[in-house]
């Protein structure tokens, strides 16, 4: 998979497929949650940033409600779905994401008709870097101006999270939904989950001869739906005996008192929602103070709480982690929902190419599926490309 994404190779693309050109293209991109992981939920602080992978979607609409739909993905073929016998229960497979939006928008009062639709994707599938929002956020942006809903970007990142939550079944926050709506180009996203109050922080990569590297693992355990839903379980437990709203209302000053109130394995999940918001807002503190060098301690603290705390780490993970650390990166972590998916490195430009090569040897070493290894960069979030 190219990582470039051609607005024209989409449109021809369209083209080829349906005959016509399209009324626009749209893209959407992928993201790297920087850190912050497992605090959106309990209404805490994230701190993600649009990768250079996106999602676009051609798109023209049509006479009647027919909507008719393809992915360049695997050889699916079309799929045709009339939209007025659309309903929560009947959409399945990849197109969920796309006709998710289609149904929350006209929930919303957003009249949509007919149309075809082509989609293009960058975002590695199922990588932790959240190849799903970018379809949702490409679409909710798409229809928003082609119906001139003159939604704002934070009810789009509603929209694209309602489609998650209600139609596609995936309880998920607004951490991927907002990355991918809200940043700009050299900057992450400073978000507040409670109060979804966001703030750019500049994130200049390059200007400090520095790249952020992407381990993706492969893997994706059969237990990540499962272990999702029991750590949701376990903090929504330790908010409740702790007795505040979320466990964005208890801080490191209150953990010693939790200890004693909380069995020993809710505890630690607590625990890392509590350190893991400080480091959040620590890493902002950092960047805008020393800049994305002094910021490593912090993403590595982050992979040490999630691999112990919160238990969502893996072999893969922590290898690719360690690995990493021993070639020369300044900080390294899992990021994403956990048990697979991919691990961030932060490392000196002149190193790409040995932390990838130490990281593949050790995979191989270990008798692990070879991962794929990728650098990224900090890029805009959605908009119209051609
Ligand atoms: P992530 O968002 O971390 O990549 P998810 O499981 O949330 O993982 O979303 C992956 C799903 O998104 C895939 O199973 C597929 O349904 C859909 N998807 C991703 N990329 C594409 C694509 N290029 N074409 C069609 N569907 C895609
Ligand atoms: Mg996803």
């Amino acid at each position: 998979m190219s990582a470039s994404l051609d607005p024209a190779f989409v449109a021809a693309s369209f083209e080829k497929t349906f005959g016509e050109t399209p009324d626009g293209v749209w893209a959407a991109p992928g993201r790297v949650n920087l850190i912050g992981e497992h605090t959106d939920y309990n209404e805490g602080f994230v701190l993600p940033f649009a990768i250079d992978r996106a999602a676009a979607v051609a798109i023209r609409r049509r006479e009647g409600s027919t909507a008719r739909l393809v992915s360049s993905f695997g050889d699916q073929g079309v799929v045709t779905v009339d939209l007025d016998g659309l309903s929560q229960d009947t959409m399945s497979g990849w197109t969920a994401y796309p006709l998710g939006v289609v149904w929350v928008l006209r929930q919303m009062g957003v009249e949509i008709g007919g149309f075809d639709l082509y989609l293009h994707s960058t975002v590695p599938s199922g990588a932790g870097l959240s190849s799903s929002a970018a379809i949702e956020c490409a679409v909710a942006t798409a229809f928003n101006e082609l119906q001139g809903a003159g939604l704002s970007l934070n009810e789009l990142v509603l929209v694209g999270q309602r489609a998650e939550n209600e139609v596609v079944g995936a309880p998920t926050g607004i951490l991927d939904q907002s990355a991918s709506l809200l940043s700009t180009d050299g900057h992450a996203v400073f978000l507040d989950c409670r109060t979804q109050e966001s703030k750019l922080v500049p994130l200049d990569l390059a200007a400090a001869g520095l790249l952020i590297l992407v381990v993706d693992t492969k893997v994706t355990h059969a237990h990540a739906t499962g272990g999702y839903a029991a750590r949701r379980a376990s903090c929504e437990l330790g908010a409740e005996v702790l007795g505040v709203a979320s466990l964005r209302d208890v801080d490191a000053a209150g953990l010693p008192e939790a200890a004693g109130l909380l069995d020993e394995e809710t505890f630690r999940r607590v625990r890392h929602i509590v350190t893991e918001n400080q480091r959040v807002l620590d890493t902002v503190a950092v960047l805008d103070d020393a800049g994305p060098a002094a910021i490593g301690g912090l993403l590595t603290a982050s992979h040490a709480s999630m691999r112990d705390d919160f238990e969502i780490s893996c072999p893969e993970l922590d290898l690719a982690v360690d690995t990493a650390l021993a070639h020369g990166a300044l900080g390294a972590r899992m990021t994403g929902g956990g048990f697979g998916g991919s691990a961030i490195a932060l490392i000196p430009v002149a190193s790409q190419a040995a932390v990838g090569a130490a990281v593949l040897a050790a995979f191989a070493d270990a008798g692990f599926t070879a991962p794929d290894i990728f650098a990224v960069s900090p890029a805009p979030g959605a908009r119209k490309i051609s």
